[in-house]
């Protein structure tokens, strides 16, 4: 059955097969999201994902072992951190505080542990943590992309010409209005192109030959720093649920695959 882990009694707790149980720990981010979204934009996209992934795992499985942890609401967003509202750790405080969770869950037995990566930036390091947490703990740690942007069901909601589309553009700005319209702003919205990468050769800010950029880099037309890609405009709540409906759809047979995983056998190959 999928619960919160908050939710739990201590027997409860106790009575549980946390050996085979998933433990799924949503990480959001506090960080600008342009003119028009919120601040928690990452955190409410984390919450509502949960929910729509719980309504589909449960149609497929009518007792799916796995325990929701609660949103970390703050994540590594460097790259935000000049506009003004955004909140981040450093990467070694948010590496050790993972770390010290995940410690814990190991303490009572845990063995799985899926992060639902909710924002972009916090990947890198929850991939270099994973290693480490398996390596150190033998803990199957395992990621999961929140978005699946790439998916034609969620291309198809990106309007045409909005080629750039990604932090704080149509998509996410569609999932919040999805979650509550008005917590979205759409009135004061402006698009930001990647105005350092638009006549190099190769460099660009994702893909092949890249830098880690800063949000800073993401323009208006006239210049101006605005820290999002693409153009929010065309964002609709109908969008937003068809988004976050095809993204928790698509981390369906992932988390299955999880909860296939064998952490039994591991643990006689040590023994033997
Ligand atoms: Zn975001």
């Amino acid at each position: 059955m999928i619960r919160n882990y908050q939710d739990l009694t201590r027997l409860e707790m106790e009575q549980l097969d946390r050996k085979h149980t998933i433990v799924l720990i949503p990480l959001g981010a506090l960080e600008q999201h342009g003119n028009q979204a919120p601040l928690g934009t990452d955190d409410i996209i984390a919450n509502a994902m949960v929910s729509y992934l719980k309504e589909e795992l449960e149609a497929v499985c009518e007792d799916f072992p796995m325990l929701v942890f609660p949103v970390i609401p703050v994540g590594l967003s460097t790259e935000h951190k000049n506009f003004c509202g955004s909140v981040t750790f450093r990467p070694d405080t948010y590496y050790h505080l993972l770390y010290d969770i995940c410690e814990s869950l190991a303490r009572h037995g845990f063995k799985k542990i899926a992060f639902l990566i909710c924002h972009g930036g916090n990947a890198p390091l929850v991939q270099i943590l994973s290693r480490e947490l398996r390596s150190d703990l033998g803990l199957y740690a395992f990621y999961l992309s929140s978005g699946a942007f790439s998916h034609p069901d969620v291309k198809a909601t990106v309007s045409p010409g909005n080629i750039w589309d990604f932090h704080g553009g149509e998509m996410e700005t569609s999932m919040v209005m999805a979650v509550d319209p008005s917590l979205v702003k759409l009135d004061t919205a402006q698009a930001g192109i990647p105005a350092p990468f638009l006549h190099t050769r190769a460099l660009k800010p994702y893909g092949g030959a890249s830098i880690s950029w800063m949000s800073e880099d993401w323009k208006t037309e006239d210049g101006t720093p605005i820290g999002i890609g693409g153009d929010p405009s065309g964002a609709t709540a109908e969008k937003g649920s068809i988004i976050l409906r095809t993204s928790a759809r698509e981390l369906v047979p992932g988390l299955l695959d999880i909860s296939d995983w064998d952490v039994d056998e591991e643990a006689d190959e040590q023994n033997s």
